[in-house]
C-alpha cells in the first residue's frame, strides 16, 4: 500500500498543453479587435474606445474589446426590443428548436470554447473541458425543452420582454448560459453584459446564433466595464435586469432598479460553510476541500472557504489537508495536469493578499505548500488560515481566491450556529456518514444551496442562488423559469387605463398618513377634531403584538370615517417603536411555527375561519359602515375571505417541492422554505379580503407576519384580534399595526430583521420599499400602484402568492457506495 502511494507521489509529470491553434486563428481573423454584437452583426462601439483582454497566465494582451457607451447600449436594447414580438410569438417548439441547435453546436465547438476560456480566464483547461463547457451545452439542452413546455407548465405566463443581463468573470461562458437560455426559452430577448476581464467567449457565442439562424436581435452582446453595466441597468425599455457578481454591485443595481418596474434577480457573493462532523470520511472530506475551494482557484461564489470543523478531529483534518495541498500542482492552465490556474487580474490578486495579510494581522495561522508559483503570470498558492476567530476579517469577508479558513466547535447545534453566522447565504456543504445529522442540518443552515457529502455539483434542472444577502431568485430548473416570464393579466392591467382613480393625501398630513386608493371620496381631513354631528367614539382600536393587544407607543391616533364623513372608530397610528417590536415578536414566534408541521398550520387556518364565520354578519356591517359599499358587497367580501382562508389552509401541506433530475448519483429535493419574517402593507381597498389574502398565505407556508391593514379601513382587522386568540395561532406570528400604510411599509423595508416586504399601494410607495430594502437585501413584492382585483383568483391568490413568501433550497444527497 505504502508503495503505491510513494509512485504517486514522486510521479512527475511532463507538460501537456493543451493546442492553441483554432483559437489564435479565430482572434487574428478578427485582427485580435472586436466589436459589439447588436442585431446580428458587430458594431463599432460609438466612442471608438476599446480596451485590452489579458491571459492571466503570462499577462499578455489577447485582444482589444469594445468599451459599451449608452449609445451602444441603447442601440442594443433598441435590437432586442424590435426583434422581441416576433421572438415571442413563435411556437415554444420553435424556440426549443433554436435552443437545442445552439447547444449542438456548442458541442461542436467544445474544444475551441474550452480553450478560449481558459486563454482568457486563466482557468485549468481540465476545468473548461470537463466542467464549464459540458455544463454550458447542458443548460441549452435543458431550456430547450422548457421553451417547449412553457404553456403547459408555466401557465398564464408572459415572457418578461427585454433582459438585460450583467454577468462575471469566474465562469464566463457558463453564466453567459445560465442567463441566456432560460430568457430566450421563455420568449425574451435579451442584451448581455461580459465581464470587462473575461469577454471573449461571450463574443465566439454570440457569431455561433449567427451561425445556427437564431433571429437577428433576439441575444446582443455589449462589452465593457461597469459603466456599460450601469447604463444597462438605468436604460428605460429594459424590463428585467438579471445579475451575478458582487454584493455591492447588487445593492447598487437594487436602489438603480427600485421602482422602475423592472423585474430584478441577483446572484451575489459568500461565505459557504464547510462543515466535517466527527463521523466523516475524512479521505473524501480533504477532496471535498480540493472541490470546494481550489476548483477555479477559489473564484467560486458557493466556494466552501469556511471549513467548520467538529473538535475532535480537526487537527487529523488539517494534517491531511496539508498534506493534499503540497501535490496540488499549479502552472499554465493549458496544461492538462494542472489543478489550479491563473489568478483573473491584478486587482483580484492584489485583493486576495491585502486580505491574507489581513487575516495574519488578526492573528490567524497561514499555511501554503512548499512550492512556489509561476514567475510569469498571476498566480496565489494554495492557503489554509487556521486559528480563525468567528468575527475575523478572512472568516466573514468574501476572498475570491483559493483561500479557506479552518474553525472548530463542538457540538451539532454550535456548528449551525457557526455555519448562520454571516449575512450570506448561497451554499453549504455538510460532510457527515450519519444521515440523519446530515438531514437534520440540511434544513437548519441559511442556504440556497446544501450539498451532502459532496461539494460544487451543478446541473441545469436544479435551481442555483441565494438566502439573504447572497441575493434572491433562482438559476436553473423549474425555479429559474419564473425568473423570466410574469402573469399575463399584469400586461392587460397595465395596458389599460387605470381603473381606480387616486385621491390625494389629506392636507396637513404632507402625504404621510396616506395617500388613499380606492375609487370612493376622499377621507375627512384626519387631525380634524370631532365634528358635533358625530356620535362619541367608545374606544380606539389597540395594535396586536406577540398574541397581546398593545396600546400604541405614541398615543395619536387616526379616524376612521364613513365616506358620508361620519366618524366609525379610531385606530393607534403606529411608529417606528410599534414596527420594531411586532418585528420582535415575529422574529422570536417563527421558528417554531416554521417547524410546525404543514397539516397543523391547516388545521390552525381551518379553526380561524371556522371561528370567523360566526362574526360574519358583525364584520359585514363594520365593511360596509367603513366603505359604504352595501351589505352585500361587504357579505361578499367576508364570504371570499372564509373562502380564501380555506384555499391556503387546502395549500398549507400541498405546496411541495420536486426531486429534481440531477445527473449524478445523487437525489436533489428542492424544498420551498419559508422566508422568515415578512412585512405586509395590505392593501387599501378589500380592507378584509386584502388582508387576509396578504397575511394568509405568508403564515400557510411558515412565516411570521408584521401587517399593516388597510390604512383607511383598518377596523376590518383589528376587529379580527378575538378571533386570532380564539385560533390556537401561536403569539407573534400574526401583528397588526395600524397607521400610515407608506410610512410603516418604509419602516419594515429598512428593518434589518424583517426578511421580505409586501407592499399593495401607490408607485412611489413601492418604489420607496425596493431603495430601502437594500440594507440587507430583503425580498420585495411591490404592486408599483397597478390594482389588483383581490375578488378575482387570478389576481388574488395562488401560487404566486406562495412563490413570493418561499425561498428553494436544493439539498443534494448522494446515494450508492
Ligand atoms: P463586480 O460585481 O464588480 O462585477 C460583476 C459584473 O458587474 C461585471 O460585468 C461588471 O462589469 C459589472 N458591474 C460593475 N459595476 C457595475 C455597476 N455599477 N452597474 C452595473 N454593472 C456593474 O464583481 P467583480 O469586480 O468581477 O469581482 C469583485 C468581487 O465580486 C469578487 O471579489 C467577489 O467577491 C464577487 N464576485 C462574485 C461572483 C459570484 O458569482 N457571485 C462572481 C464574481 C465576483
Ligand atoms: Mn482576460
Amino acid at each position: 500500500m505504502s508503495e503505491i502511494t510513494d509512485i504517486f507521489e514522486t510521479l512527475e509529470y511532463g507538460p501537456a498543453p493543451e493546442a492553441t491553434g483554432p483559437v489564435d486563428a479565430w482572434l487574428d481573423r478578427h485582427d485580435r479587435r472586436f466589436s459589439h454584437w447588436i442585431g446580428g452583426e458587430w458594431r463599432a462601439p460609438s466612442g471608438g474606445d476599446r480596451f485590452e483582454t489579458a491571459n492571466p497566465a503570462s499577462g499578455r494582451s489577447l485582444a482589444a474589446v469594445a468599451q459599451g457607451g449608452e449609445a451602444d447600449v441603447d442601440a442594443a436594447v433598441a435590437a432586442a426590443r424590435a426583434a422581441q414580438p416576433a421572438w415571442r410569438a413563435l411556437s415554444g417548439h420553435a424556440r426549443a428548436r433554436y435552443l437545442y441547435a445552439i447547444a449542438r453546436r456548442l458541442q461542436r465547438d467544445a474544444r475551441f470554447f474550452a480553450v478560449l476560456e481558459t486563454l482568457d480566464n486563466g482557468k485549468p483547461i481540465r476545468e473548461a473541458r470537463d466542467v464549464d463547457v459540458p455544463l454550458v451545452a447542458r443548460h441549452f439542452y435543458h431550456h430547450a425543452g422548457w421553451a417547449q413546455l412553457l404553456s403547459a407548465e408555466l401557465p398564464g405566463q408572459v415572457p418578461v420582454g427585454v433582459v438585460g443581463q450583467i454577468i462575471p468573470w469566474n465562469f464566463p461562458l457558463l453564466m453567459l448560459a445560465w442567463k441566456v437560455a432560460p430568457a430566450l426559452a421563455a420568449g425574451n430577448t435579451v442584451v448581455l453584459k461580459p465581464a470587462e476581464f473575461t469577454s471573449l467567449t461571450a463574443l465566439a457565442f454570440a457569431e455561433l446564433t449567427k451561425a445556427v439562424g437564431l433571429p437577428d436581435g433576439v441575444c446582443n452582446v455589449v462589452t465593457g466595464d461597469g459603466r456599460t453595466g450601469a447604463a444597462l441597468a438605468a436604460h428605460p425599455d429594459v424590463n428585467k435586469i438579471a445579475f451575478t457578481g458582487s454584493t455591492e454591485v447588487g445593492r447598487i443595481l437594487r436602489e438603480a432598479t427600485a421602482g422602475s418596474g423592472k423585474k430584478l434577480s441577483l446572484e451575489l457573493g459568500g461565505k459557504s460553510p464547510f462543515l466535517v462532523y466527527e463521523d466523516a470520511d475524512l479521505d473524501s472530506v480533504v477532496e471535498g476541500v480540493v472541490d470546494a475551494i481550489w476548483f477555479n482557484q477559489g473564484q467560486v461564489c458557493c466556494a466552501g472557504s469556511r471549513i467548520l470543523a467538529q473538535e475532535g478531529i480537526a487537527d487529523r483534518l488539517v494534517e491531511k489537508l496539508k498534506a493534499r495541498m503540497e501535490t496540488l500542482r499549479i502552472g499554465d492552465p493549458l496544461d492538462k495536469a494542472v489543478d489550479i490556474g491563473a489568478i483573473v487580474a491584478p486587482v483580484q490578486l492584489e485583493r486576495i493578499r491585502t486580505l491574507v495579510e489581513k487575516g495574519r494581522e488578526e492573528g490567524a495561522e497561514l499555511w501554503q505548500p512548499s512550492w512556489s508559483c509561476p514567475e510569469e503570470g498571476w498566480f496565489y498558492p494554495p492557503t489554509l488560515l487556521t486559528r480563525v476567530e468567528p468575527a475575523s476579517t478572512v472568516a466573514r469577508v468574501e476572498i475570491f481566491g483559493p483561500v479557506v479558513t479552518l474553525m472548530t466547535f463542538r457540538t451539532p447545534a454550535e456548528s449551525v450556529e457557526l455555519a448562520n453566522d454571516t449575512r450570506y447565504g448561497l451554499a453549504a456543504s455538510i460532510w457527515t456518514e450519519n444521515i440523519n445529522l446530515a438531514l437534520d442540518v440540511a434544513p437548519k443552515v441559511k442556504a440556497g444551496t446544501v450539498w451532502i457529502n459532496c461539494t460544487n455539483l451543478f446541473d441545469a434542472a436544479s435551481g442555483f442562488g441565494g438566502y439573504r444577502e447572497s441575493g434572491f431568485g433562482r438559476e436553473g430548473g423549474l425555479e429559474g423559469m419564473w425568473e423570466y416570464v410574469r402573469p399575463a393579466w399584469e400586461e392587460y392591467a397595465s395596458e389599460a387605463p387605470p381603473a381606480v382613480t387616486r385621491a390625494a393625501p389629506p392636507p396637513g398630513e404632507g402625504g404621510e398618513a396616506g395617500v388613499v386608493a380606492g375609487a370612493i371620496p376622499a377621507a375627512e381631513e384626519e387631525d380634524d377634531a370631532a365634528t358635533p354631528d358625530v356620535p362619541p367614539v367608545d374606544r380606539t382600536a389597540k395594535m396586536y403584538v406577540g398574541g397581546k393587544q398593545a396600546r400604541p407607543d405614541a398615543p395619536y391616533t387616526i379616524e376612521v370615517r364613513a365616506p358620508d364623513g361620519s366618524l366609525v372608530g379610531e385606530v393607534g397610528r403606529g411608529s417606528r417603536k410599534d414596527i420594531r417590536n411586532a418585528v420582535e415578536a415575529a422574529r422570536r414566534a417563527q421558528p417554531k411555527w416554521a417547524a410546525a408541521t404543514a397539516h397543523n398550520r391547516a388545521q390552525v387556518l381551518y379553526y380561524l375561519a371556522e371561528n370567523l364565520a360566526p362574526r360574519g354578519a358583525e364584520l359585514a356591517a363594520r365593511i360596509d359602515a367603513m366603505t359604504g359599499g352595501g351589505r352585500a358587497a361587504a357579505e361578499a367580501e367576508v364570504e371570499a375571505s372564509l373562502a380564501r382562508l380555506f384555499l391556503y389552509a387546502g395549500l398549507a401541506d400541498k405546496w411541495d417541492g420536486r426531486v429534481h433530475h440531477t445527473p449524478f448519483r445523487n437525489v436533489t429535493l428542492a424544498m420551498p422554505e419559508p422566508l422568515g419574517v415578512i412585512g405586509a402593507a395590505c392593501p387599501t381597498e378589500a380592507p378584509l379580503l386584502g388582508f387576509v389574502s396578504t397575511v394568509i398565505p405568508a403564515v400557510a407556508m411558515g412565516n411570521a407576519v408584521v401587517a399593516v391593514p388597510s390604512e383607511r379601513w383598518p377596523l376590518a382587522a383589528t376587529d379580527l384580534y378575538q378571533v386570532l386568540d380564539t385560533s390556537d395561532l401561536p403569539g407573534g406570528v400574526v401583528n397588526i399595526v395600524t397607521g400610515g400604510r407608506d410610512e410603516l411599509a418604509q419602516v419594515l423595508a429598512a428593518h434589518d430583521d424583517v426578511d421580505g416586504v409586501w407592499y399593495f399601494g401607490t408607485r412611489e410607495g413601492s418604489a420607496a420599499v425596493e431603495r430601502l430594502s437594500v440594507g440587507n437585501l430583503k425580498r420585495t413584492w411591490t404592486d408599483l400602484g397597478r390594482p389588483r382585483d383581490w375578488h378575482d383568483p387570478v389576481q388574488g391568490e395562488g401560487d404566486e402568492f406562495l412563490r413570493r413568501c418561499t425561498q428553494v433550497k436544493n439539498v443534494w444527497v448522494p446515494y450508492g457506495e
